[in-house]
């Protein structure tokens, strides 16, 4: 990556800092964002069980309980854009009227202020398929082509995490990958544009060494100590190909209250499970808004995943062997700032990565 390189061989930053807990796409775009936890934000996970108890896509702008960076910017009279590779994003980080497009639908989207023609007009190119690793590439390139036609100054752009969880670091998928994206960096240091790259989560490998992932299968566990229980997996979304809906958090719904005790012990004596933390707990130590996780929030570790229960998951899914996150292990990222900074940055433990804005618009000097 030699566009970062010279970033950081220029008195850039490469810092490492820590995501929101679960470590999961629609909690810590929603953090990055945001500036504040989710306990401020509300977005809890890629879905919730919402208060009528129906379980649906947590994404709606309305769901937010803080204002994003780019709407306060645009409310401001700032030119804002955002650009995300995954259409199930597209609605969060709109929140505030900011003009947004995702790469997956560019072909029947138009970002306000962009004309009549549709993003993937713009581009000059179809967009492609939702699995294609290309697709985050499209997304900076959309980034790129669209903050020029709408004089954005303030840009967010959020890529898939599709190449993490298919090649590990130092994989050929993974090195062209990133070789792919240093282009893009050094199309955007060369435009002039003050640059900030963060992870929303970190990826672990999470199979055995007969290639099968590490699962517990929550429901069917507790079914059989005779405890009727919903499970719902925060980093389940529709993009199954990429995890099978399975990874290293879940939060237990248990349909009677005496029976809390019980379903915890149980959960707690399952090889690989860390932490069995019940709703209070949890709001505490993860910092989540009380009204949008379980009544138990359970943490694998580092090598093993949470599902719902071995009817529900299909791993036949999985192309290749299961690296996914969302849980305590996956929340070291790496945050860099490619200009310098005015003071000293944080240090390791009070950073996180929705601190970039602040960084980025704060601390950078020109
Ligand atoms: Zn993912």
């Amino acid at each position: 990556m030699p566009n970062l390189a010279r970033a950081l061989g220029s008195g850039g930053h490469l810092l490492i800092a820590r995501a929101q807990v679960p470590t999961v796409t629609n909690v810590n775009n929603a953090s990055i964002l945001t500036g504040v936890s989710a306990a401020t934000h509300g977005i809890s996970g890629n879905r919730y069980v919402g208060p009528d108890g129906e379980e649906s896509e947590l994404n709606r702008p309305e769901a937010l309980r803080a204002d994003t960076i780019l709407a306060t910017a645009r409310q401001a009279g700032v030119s804002t854009l955002a650009v995300t590779a995954k259409e199930k994003l597209r609605p969060l980080i709109s929140a505030g009227g900011v003009p947004a497009v995702s790469a997956e639908r560019a072909d029947d989207q138009v970002a306000n202020g962009a004309g009549p023609a549709t993003a993937a007009e713009v581009l000059g190119e179809p967009a492609p398929d939702v699995y294609d690793p290309a697709l985050s590439l499209y997304a900076l390139d959309l980034a790129l082509a669209l903050s020029e036609r709408l004089g954005a100054r303030l840009v967010y752009c959020s890529l898939s995490d599709f190449v993490a969880h298919k090649a590990g670091p130092g994989e050929p998928l993974a090195q062209s990958f990133y070789g792919a994206i240093d282009e893009r960096l050094g199309c955007m240091l060369d435009d002039g544009w003050r640059v900030g790259l963060v992870a929303d989560h970190g990826m672990n490998a999470k199979s055995g060494p007969d290639g099968t992932p590490n699962v517990h299968y929550l429901v069917d566990v507790l079914e059989e100590a005779g405890l009727p229980a919903r499970v719902l997996a925060p980093i389940a979304d529709r993009y199954v190909r990429h995890h099978a809906s399975l990874g290293s958090i879940a939060f237990v719904y248990v349909d009677d209250p005496e029976a809390l005790p019980a379903a915890r012990s149980a959960l707690a004596a399952l090889p690989g499970v860390e932490a069995v933390l019940d709703r209070a707990a949890a709001a505490r130590a993860f910092q989540l808004p009380r009204d949008r996780i379980g009544d138990l929030v359970v943490c694998a570790d580092s090598v093993t995943v949470l599902g719902t229960s071995a009817e529900e998951i299909d791993l036949e899914q999985l192309s290749g062997t299961l690296r996914s996150h969302g849980g305590l292990h996956e929340q070291e990222v790496p945050l860099v700032i490619c200009h310098p900074l005015a003071e000293d940055v944080p240090s390791e433990h009070d950073l996180h990565n929705a601190d970039l804005y602040d960084l980025l618009l704060n601390r950078t000097v020109s």
